[in-house]
């Protein structure tokens, strides 16, 4: 298999790229930005996307920078996987980044693939996503008009579509440090090491006095996005963090999805369960870090 035709564009500067990008746009062309090219690559290999034009951001510098700053965690959208499981400030401050980071794909998909282009890409099965939803994370997009910066809850549209303008570069994502105390945990079943999650959960716990203070989780593989588990939320607070509140959370969580997605790996009833079992025990990984 090998991709159709297309222009090749290697800008060298962050306004190059957006000047071009624009310019093929009202030329009516249809571009797409190259990152690391482990997702588009094999997506023109099979000819599932044809565009007239790649614009590759690899030449482009500035964009790969992983720094604390104004006390949130700043990742330049063309910094490696790898780089950011290899970073000790996300390791240290971003515990549930840095586990998300390292059950992507394996470390080659992980040396080559951009923290960016997993967000930009937007697959419903990717950690990423759901992490970005539980850590209330920021996107910063670059365009013709300047940079605006979109949270987490609006970023992800539906399958693989986010509020990305066409013409505009996800340049940076945001997120928070880790407050001391909180537990975190994230937990996916998939096929194969290394393969996209069947399903899976992704959250952070603080714990008060004895009882569940406050829980944000996030669910993946079972819809178009990521999704929040708002009523499994809401079935913790003020919750003593036993085994039994964790089953009952997770058997809320299961009754809440709408109507998961079916495959021939996983049914909807399949990827249901999985929820509800692995928000049970992602909560007590979570519990027990909080303490
Ligand atoms: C064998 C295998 C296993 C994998 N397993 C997992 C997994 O477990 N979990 C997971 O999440 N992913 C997995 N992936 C996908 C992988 O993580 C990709 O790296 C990631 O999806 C895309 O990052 P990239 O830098 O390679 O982007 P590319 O493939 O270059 O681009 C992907 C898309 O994002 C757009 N894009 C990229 N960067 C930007 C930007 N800065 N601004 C705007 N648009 C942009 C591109 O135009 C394209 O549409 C796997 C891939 C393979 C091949």
């Amino acid at each position: 298999m090998k991709p159709a035709p297309f222009e090749y564009h290697a800008p060298t500067s962050l306004a190059d790229a957006v000047t071009l990008l624009a310019r093929l746009e009202n030329e009516g062309c249809d571009a797409k930005i190259l990152a690391g090219g482990q997702s588009l690559m094999p997506m023109l290999a099979m000819r599932v996307a044809r565009p007239d034009a790649l614009v590759d951001l690899r030449q482009v510098p500035g964009l790969d920078h992983i720094r604390l700053q104004d006390g949130r965690i700043a990742i330049g959208a063309m910094a490696s996987k790898r780089a950011a499981e290899l970073s000790e400030l996300v390791r240290e401050r971003q515990p549930l980044f840095h586990a998300a980071t390292r059950l992507v794909g394996h470390q080659q998909i992980r040396n080559r693939g951009s923290v960016g282009g997993s967000f930009a890409h937007a697959d419903p099965a990717s950690e990423y996503p759901a992490v970005a939803l539980v850590l209330d994370m920021e996107m910063v997009a670059t365009g013709p008009d300047g940079e605006r910066v979109i949270p987490a809850a609006e970023f992800f549209v539906t399958y693989m579509t986010t509020a990305l303008e066409p013409g505009e570069v996800l340049t940076e994502v945001r997120m928070p440090v880790l407050p001391p105390g909180t537990g975190w945990a994230i937990r996916e079943i998939t096929r194969r090491s290394g393969d996209l999650a069947l399903a899976g959960v992704a959250l952070t716990l603080r714990l008060k006095a004895g009882r569940c203070a406050d829980a944000r989780i996030a669910a993946f593989g079972i819809d178009a996005t990521a999704v929040r588990l708002s009523e499994a939320e809401d079935a913790l607070r003020g919750a003593v963090p036993t085994t039994e509140s964790f089953a009952r959370a997770g058997a809320v969580a299961a009754a809440s999805l709408a109507d998961p997605m079916s495959c021939i790996h996983a049914s909807a009833e399949y990827r249901r369960h999985l929820v509800g079992t692995l928000l049970e025990r992602a909560l007590a990984d979570a519990a027990a870090r909080a303490h």
